[in-house]
């Protein structure tokens, strides 16, 4: 479509001319012609196709990227301007679609990009949640939570003629599907396939995020990760759970035979990638349907369903990895049960060791064991973590089928994590390098040549684009936040899920120090700006704790005159992709501090790296393969290895208070948690059970690491204030980011897996 073509469609997409029109008019115009323009692109096409079923797509706005993917960006920008309006004003009243809760929703939605950028033949299948995780905000320091409804009227969802019967035990739920079109860079169009139920009521929702939990025909697809510290809350996870697999089951069969599929024949057809446990049923439904509907054998249709499914796994703690009563299945859905106990029992003739079966002596069913025994490919998402699940984790698994192992490091879509959220960055690097790198990220690496490192002119531009992308957060945080940070301080960025194991309460501990030093006349040269942004689980008590001691400090830094122009704390309500891609490129130190061997990838590390920030972090998930790429001199790490930590969790013998009677500083931070201006600004129970927490248990081994988090941090710190220097490590980092597209990751999955 060229510039005439566009403001001719835009003319009659629009009620009124482009000048008259509200930002709400023109989003509404500008949706309907994208989607239209992605329809018309030819959609990937083979005998083969991937399914990629996963509970989360965190896909962020869509209309710029689309504009940006379908060429249309720039025009649409300057016939904007021509008239008087501003496509980023426009933005701003598309809301984001909350189908995500992290990282691993980010993935999935990175790889759709990729997937369709590189003309592959692939979709994604999950569910479509009406008021997503939830919509985060702070009350008395503290985090409440309100539903997030996302679907307007006008929407990127269309609704499709798809509708299948999906039984449970005592009913039977109808099901709908609707589509977000996918557009790649210059390339195809595919499919995001989001089931519904009709049904859904999003009335029975009151105070915050309740419900009745027990009612499914009108519960099942209000929220993501629905609160599960109850039975019902449980159960109700697996009837999504089911819910999602069984639709896709049904779709990905009926494609298939229209594909020219016999069933007998389906990996030829049709490979599924399990994203994480959630979707693990999709496994015995298969196999059930293809035995019920299509008149398999059983163990035909095992083998089959086994040469089309592959999991990626994607935590190493235990309490991620999905156990659940069987008795739940006997509740919800009962024509599984004998489909799983066959699989269990092939399992237990084969082998003996009871560490690998899929039902346990409690009565427990292993979903990654399913995955493992009835798949074709286990991967890990970051070499250190492939390397300890064959190790360590699923060691004995590994023993049994060592070839389906494999390792694929994460990557992120460098259209939206540089082209769209850094154009200045963007246009920086083409001027040396061309636009190649938009396409094969590879070619990033000859930004790293003496004609830059060596020029300050070019250096000075590089800092300043940085300052620029810092005010413009200044101002955002301001207009939608209204907090208020210096753009000349050094940006400090910790921006995730808020968990123990990531470790914002290490980071919370620093600044309690920093404020200390501060206090006694030691203030830092430049002043610092530490920004959080994370959502805790509702039912994660400590999380909720952690994010209350950073808003107590956020409080008595800023009400504290000889402290603030030196040091700010700010924790922004609602950590979101928008908010990620206005924060990431304003970062000048990225804070990946997770215990090492618990962060299995991270890709916020990657985005982070892209846009020039320089990483503080533990040699953990890809901080390892950063840390590889860039050198000792172009990042900070600090920290016990992760085969320390491995050992020592072996052992049992961790004390955290050891550590705390060993360091002054650390227990002078400790304890300020329960000081008088902490308790004066907060409430005594959450301080004093985090405080206690740290004290006796400390799971996440904060304190050994304390004294060496403080300690590269502060030479971080001084580092930064060679200006010309800092730019050098920036610019290596920016160079060196070209592993982490997740071009390169999509690539490697086809090749390796999936085979298109
Ligand atoms: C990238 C991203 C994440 C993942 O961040 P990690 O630091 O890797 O945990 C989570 N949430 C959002 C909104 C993101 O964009």
């Amino acid at each position: 479509m060229t510039k005439k073509e566009l403001e001719i469609a835009l003319r009659s997409a629009c009620p009124r001319s482009v000048a008259e029109c509200t930002n709400e008019e023109l989003y509404t115009a500008l949706l309907s012609i994208s989607q239209q323009a992605a329809r018309e692109k030819k959609s990937s096409q083979g005998k083969k196709k991937l399914y990629y079923i996963s509970a989360e797509f965190l896909i962020g706005k869509l209309l710029s990227n689309n504009l940006i993917n379908l060429g249309l960006y720039e025009p649409a920008k300057e016939i904007l301007l021509e008239n008087g309006k501003s496509l980023a004003a426009i933005e701003e009243t598309e809301p984001e679609p909350s189908l995500g809760n992290g990282g691993l929703g980010r993935l999935a939605a990175c790889f759709l990009d990729s997937i369709a950028t590189l003309g592959l033949n692939g979709d994604g299948i999950g569910l479509n949640y009406h008021f997503g995780l939830f919509k985060q905000l702070f009350k008395d320091n503290k985090q409440s939570e309100e539903p997030n409804p996302w679907i307007q009227e006008v929407s990127w969802l269309t609704k499709r003629d798809v509708t299948y019967k999906i039984p449970y035990k005592n009913f039977t739920l109808t099901s709908r599907m609707y589509d977000i079109e996918v557009t790649g860079y210059n390339g195809r169009t595919n499919c995001l396939h989001l089931f519904d139920v009709e049904t859904v009521d999003e009335s029975i929702v009151s105070e915050g995020i309740s419900f009745d939990k027990t009612d499914v025909a009108k519960n099942l697809t209000l929220f993501l990760y629905p609160d599960d510290s109850d039975r019902a809350g449980q159960i109700l996870r697996i009837y999504q759970q089911y819910f999602m697999v069984s639709n896709a089951a049904r779709l990905i069969l009926s494609e298939a035979a229209a594909r020219g599929s016999n069933y007998h024949d389906l990996p030829e057809y049709a490979v599924i990638q399990i994203n994480d446990t959630h979707p693990t049923m999709v496994i015995p439904e298969l196999i059930r349907l293809l035995i019920t509907d299509h008149g398999m054998e059983m163990n035909e249709a095992i083998d089959v369903v086994s040469r089309t499914c592959a999991y990626t796994n994607h935590t190493i703690l235990a309490e991620a990895l999905e156990t659940w009563p069987m008795e739940f299945f006997r509740e919800a859905v009962p024509q599984l049960i004998p489909i799983m106990e066959v699989l269990d029992d092939k399992i237990r003739r084969k082998f003996d060791d009871p560490s690998v079966y899929i039902i346990d002596k409690e009565d427990r069913v292993h979903m990654a064991h399913i995955d493992i025994h009835y798949g074709f490919s286990v991967n890990g998402v970051a070499a250190l973590h492939t390397e300890i699940l064959k190790n360590t984790e699923l060691h004995n698994f590994y023993q049994l089928y060592p070839e389906k192992f494999n390792n694929k490091t994460n990557g992120i879509t460098f259209r939206r994590w540089l082209l769209y959220c850094n154009p200045q960055l963007t246009d920086f690097i083409s001027r040396f390098i061309g636009n190649g790198f938009k396409t094969d990220a590879s070619e990033l690496e000859k930004l790293d040549q003496p004609a830059i490192s060596c020029n300050l002119k070019h250096l000075y531009r590089l800092l300043s684009i940085k300052e620029q992308k810092k005010a413009e957060l200044a101002q955002y945080l301001k207009e939608t936040q209204e907090i208020v940070i210096d753009p000349d301080s050094i940006f400090d960025i910790q921006i995730k899920r808020l968990h123990e194991y990531k470790r914002q309460q290490l980071n919370a501990l620093y600044l309690i120090h920093k404020y200390l030093e501060i206090k006694k006349g030691r203030r830092p040269s430049t002043p610092i700006t530490a920004i959080f942004g994370a959502k805790a689980a509702p039912a994660y008590v400590i999380a909720r704790d952690i994010i209350h001691l950073i808003l107590c400090l956020q409080q008595i830094i800023q009400s504290d005159p000889e402290v603030r122009p030196y040091l700010n704390v700010v924790m922004v309500s609602n950590y979101n992709v928008t908010l990620a891609e206005k924060l990431i490129p304003a970062c000048d130190i990225s804070e990946q501090i997770s215990l090492a061997s618990k962060e299995a990838s991270g890709t916020g590390n990657m985005k982070f790296m892209l846009n020039g920030a320089v990483t503080l972090g533990t040699d953990d998930g890809a901080n390892v393969e950063i840390h590889q790429l860039v050198g000792d001199s172009n990042i900070y790490i600090f920290g016990d290895s992760s085969d320390t930590v491995i050992s020592r969790y072996r052992k049992g013998d961790y004390c955290s208070r050891f550590y705390y009677e060993n360091s002054p500083e650390l227990k002078e931070a400790v304890d300020f948690i329960l000081s008088k201006e902490m308790l004066s600004a907060g409430d005594a129970e959450c301080l004093t059970r985090l405080y206690n927490e740290l004290l006796n248990k400390d799971w996440f081994m904060t304190f050994p690491d304390f004294n060496a988090y403080c300690q590269v941090k502060e030479k971080a710190l001084s580092d930064y204030e060679d200006r010309a220097s800092w730019a050098r490590k920036m610019l290596v980092n920016i160079s060196r980011a070209g592993y982490f597209s997740s071009d390169r990751t999509i690539n490697e999955y086809n090749r390796d897996i999936w085979k298109l």
